[in-house]
């Protein structure tokens, strides 16, 4: 346990704010839960915020000195120091007596509406930095209409020349050849592998063939002179899809020189595609939407995904059950249609959530969340600097006098004590400016970023499960109907908007 005290303030000229009594018991709740242990209580009643009147606050910085606890709690932080300079100082000097200040409202702020605003953000963070990567993008695109390497390490069978564009490289060209003779002559991977191997072929990295690599040389179209740039389509997770054409390939015909006829590349692709359809049947991943969001509504268990094959025709249906159910079978709940509930979701989400009004209102609410989060840092960042110029003075001062030949041991520890007190002050300036990244938008980027939401419907699931992760806060699941609490009454989050459904459909079984 840690050990704590408390410390309350009260200004009677400020009506709104809690009793010195309401915040102590409101601290000693959360004291308990967080398992502080409570050795002091301080309190301060002011006769106005003005007033100078903290004795028992001088008295709790006096006494963390004697290192008998290690955290003072409060209830707001701004009951905890009058200013922000105020609060750099005073914690800083409690930092070097090594206690911390934790604030138990800031603390709870949990509220859906903050999880929820806070989750635009990380959004929006994610949307940005994606779009970085589409300027990047753009630059390669250029640069294959040109038919000019895009860096990186070129397929087997080329160097990259002078000018960038694709040379043969002759010794790695007859590994070219003699992967797709066999192949073409229906040799296995493992008969073309130990053929390679052992014949002391390597692939670009140096190392010894396998399958993967075999894969990527077979689909290769820049053996027979076409350059191709784009072909693989990232999916929203990042990862290339091997098995999916990106619609905005690029092809230049004579782009690079040619290492195979075209007859021996189109029968490799026949013997490709006719394998594949032998191999590989029920790939497809199925993507929950709602996982993590979803809600037994009658034993509180989460409900996750779940399919089954149906005995007589043999297709499959997918489901979210309840975790109790399955696991302990103590609850009796229906499972409920992915699809349905899917749809339901988003279609909300369509119609309410992003209709221009909504939108509009919602760039307003996000826009003044992050102001507000802004708040105070540019000012922050301004009295760490000036902090740090104090400090490289001190410094500077130090490092004067020992130079100059004054070596005693007070003035070392005073310079590492200083050094530490640079590094300290360098770290907040750091998160600071992290945080400040975090909010440092402008109206017209969320603007944009809501926007972007106009395409739910056509975007790839796993886009759309992270919209309905940033505006879904739960959904509850009942015999008779489902609770949706969405956010779409951005303006006050008391009134995020619950929906009830009639609950029509249920697998019997599940
Ligand atoms: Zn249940």
């Amino acid at each position: 346990m840690k050990n704590a005290v408390i410390y309350a303030r009260y200004s009677s000229d400020n009506q709104r704010e809690e009793s010195i009594t309401a915040q102590i018991r409101a601290i000693k709740e959360f004291a308990k839960r967080e398992q502080y242990n409570i050795i002091n209580i301080y309190k301060d009643e002011a006769q106005s915020a003005t007033t100078d009147d903290r004795e028992e606050f001088l008295k709790m910085i006096k006494d963390s000195k004697s290192q008998i606890f290690d955290t003072v709690l409060v209830h707001k932080l701004d009951r905890f120091a009058r200013n922000r300079y105020d609060s750099a100082f005073y914690k800083r000097q409690l930092k070097l007596n090594g206690v911390r200040v934790v604030s138990i409202l800031e603390r709870l702020d949990d509220s859906p509406e903050s999880i929820i605003l806070e989750s635009v953000l990380e959004g929006m963070a994610e949307y940005y930095s994606a779009n970085l990567s589409r300027e990047v993008k753009k630059g390669h695109y250029e640069n294959a209409v040109l038919a000019v390497h895009n860096g990186g390490i070129p397929p087997l069978g080329f160097d990259v020349g002078p000018d960038r564009r694709l040379v043969i490289n002759k010794h790695e060209a007859i590994a070219v050849n003699i992967i797709y003779k066999m192949y073409s002559d229906g040799y296995s991977y493992g008969d073309i592998l130990s053929e390679l191997n052992s014949n002391g072929f390597k692939t670009k990295k140096n190392k010894p063939f396998g399958k993967n690599s075999l894969y990527e040389i077979l689909r290769q179209e820049k053996y027979i002179g076409t350059y191709v740039y784009n072909r693989r389509a990232k999916n929203a997770a990042g990862k290339y899809n091997n098995h999916k054409e990106n619609p905005k390939i690029v092809r230049i015909e004579g782009g690079c020189p040619q290492i195979i006829k075209k007859e021996l590349w189109l029968k490799v692709q026949e013997r490709m595609k006719k394998n594949k359809r032998i191999g590989g049947q029920n790939k497809a991943k199925v993507n929950y939407l709602l996982s993590g969001k979803i809600y037994c509504g009658k034993c509180g268990a989460s409900m996750t995904g779940h399919g089954t094959v149906d005995s007589k025709s043999k297709v499959r249906y997918y489901y979210y059950v309840c975790n109790n159910k399955k696991r302990t079978k103590q609850c009796d709940l229906k499972g409920v249609k992915k699809e349905d509930i899917e749809n339901m979701v988003l279609d909300h989400l369509y119609k309410h959530v992003f209709c221009d009004s909504m939108i509009e209102k919602s760039i307003d609410k996000i826009y003044n969340y992050a102001n507000k989060k802004k708040e105070g840092i540019p000012d922050l960042l301004k009295s760490y600097q000036k902090q740090l110029t104090i400090i490289d003075n001190e410094i500077d001062k130090v490092i004067d006098l020992l130079m100059s030949g004054y070596r005693n041991n007070t003035l070392k520890e005073k310079l590492d004590k200083l050094e530490d007190e640079k590094k300290e002050v360098e770290n907040l300036i750091i998160k600071s400016e992290i945080k400040l990244n975090r909010v440092d938008y402008t109206r017209e980027e969320i603007s944009e970023f809501m926007y972007s939401f106009k395409d739910l419907k056509s975007m790839s699931s796993i886009r759309q499960k992270k919209v309905i992760n940033i505006f879904v806060y739960r959904i509850l699941i009942y015999e008779d109907k489902y609770d949706m609490e969405i956010f779409n009454n951005p303006i006050d989050s008391n009134k995020n908007k619950k929906i009830r459904q009639q609950r029509v459909t249920g697998h019997p079984d599940q």
